[in-house]
């Protein structure tokens, strides 16, 4: 896809940010460009369009910044994942193990259905420690996880072809 080295090269990496040694990938220069920013919601509208997908279930925070576009252009709702004590609601939760130490994602009860496919879409996957915990949620709750989606991801995650047996659609390596 012609779309993809423009989309890749909106992304800015940032070295040694949080921490030393750490290559960020920023996609806040993706949300910059109009043209990039478009087609890599077009390019997963595309694809998700057709798979009877009624939840997308983004994660925060930067899951929400291509979630809810791609949730209105399929005709699904979107469900915030989120980290612990934001959302009001009752919650269920799932913790995973980061590099140092633990975190958390909570989804509120009663935003997914049993039966209901989803697609999860967060902006980038490393470890798919993340990911993982978000499968977990939404299976809790009796949802069909179809498939992960994220900008950038790194290609041992995508050589395993899925998390928890999940299939992982990624558009762009990082730089
Ligand atoms: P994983 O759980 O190891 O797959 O890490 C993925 C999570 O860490 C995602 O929620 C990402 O937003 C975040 N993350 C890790 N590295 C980067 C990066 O370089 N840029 C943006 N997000 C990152």
């Amino acid at each position: 896809d012609p779309r993809l080295k423009a989309i890749s090269e909106a992304i800015r990496v940032v070295p040694h940010f949080p921490k030393p040694g750490i290559m960020f990938q920023d996609i806040t220069t993706l949300l910059l460009d109009h043209t990039a920013f478009k087609d890599t919601v077009d390019i997963f509208v595309d694809r998700y369009r057709d798979m009877g997908i009624s939840v997308v279930a983004g994660v925060e925070a930067r899951g929400f910044m291509f979630g809810p576009s791609i949730a209105l252009a399929i005709g699904a709702k979107f469900v915030p994942l989120r980290k612990p004590r934001k959302l009001p609601g009752e919650v269920i939760s799932e913790s995973y193990v980061l590099e140092y130490g633990k975190d958390c994602l909570e989804m509120h009860v009663g935003a997914v259905q049993p039966g209901e496919r989803a697609l999860v879409i967060d902006d980038l996957v490393a470890t798919g420690g993340t990911l993982s915990a978000a499968i977990r949620l939404l299976e809790r709750a009796g949802a069909h996880v179809v498939e992960c989606a994220c900008v950038v991801g790194l290609r041992e995650v995508k050589g395993q072809h899925g998390l928890n047996g999940k299939p992982l659609y990624i558009l762009v390596e990082p730089r």
